[in-house]
């Protein structure tokens, strides 16, 4: 979307599919070397030499997740639609409609929808940033030895 372009409006409408705006693009989403389920990702706005941001809106389906992961680069999320859980850390929360969620710096993260309902939240972040990595085998039996974090995570 650029200034003094002709589409500074973008129209929102609820489809059978999910959420979407005119002319921005629904992507499966599965960043190399994550495992996600049944999430969508759609760049609502690009950063560029005048934002140095970007706000991505992801969509999980009913019973599924985003990738579990941690980055230096941190996301400011606003749920937009639906309920479910995250995980920040070594805490797993509850989340629904018009929460917010912080994720801190290299803290493990994973958004999981409820099993009835979609889960679409808004992401904002760093347009520069670092590659998401996952947990190796020596990290995940350190997650799994939390019993609350073993139950939720999914990879
Ligand atoms: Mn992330």
């Amino acid at each position: 979307m650029s200034a003094g372009g002709d589409h500074l409006v973008r129209t929102f409408r609820r489809e059978e599919t999910g959420y979407r705006w005119d002319q921005v693009g629904v992507h499966a989403y599965n960043a190399p070397g994550t495992v996600s389920n049944r999430i969508t990702k759609q760049i609502l706005f690009h950063h560029d030499d005048t934002l140095c941001s970007e706000l991505r809106y992801f969509e999980t389906q009913p019973g599924g997740w985003s990738a579990l992961e941690r980055h230096d680069h941190v996301h400011a999320v606003l749920v937009l639609r639906g309920s479910g859980r995250v995980l920040v850390g070594s805490e797993v929360t509850a989340i629904r409609e018009h929460d917010l969620v912080y994720i801190p710096p290299q803290t493990w993260h994973q958004f999981y929808a409820d099993p009835e309902e979609a889960l679409g939240f808004l992401c904002l972040v760093n347009g520069e940033r670092d590659r998401p990595s996952r947990p190796d085998a020596e990290e995940l039996s350190a997650l799994e030895s939390d019993p609350v974090i073993r139950e939720v995570i999914r990879y």
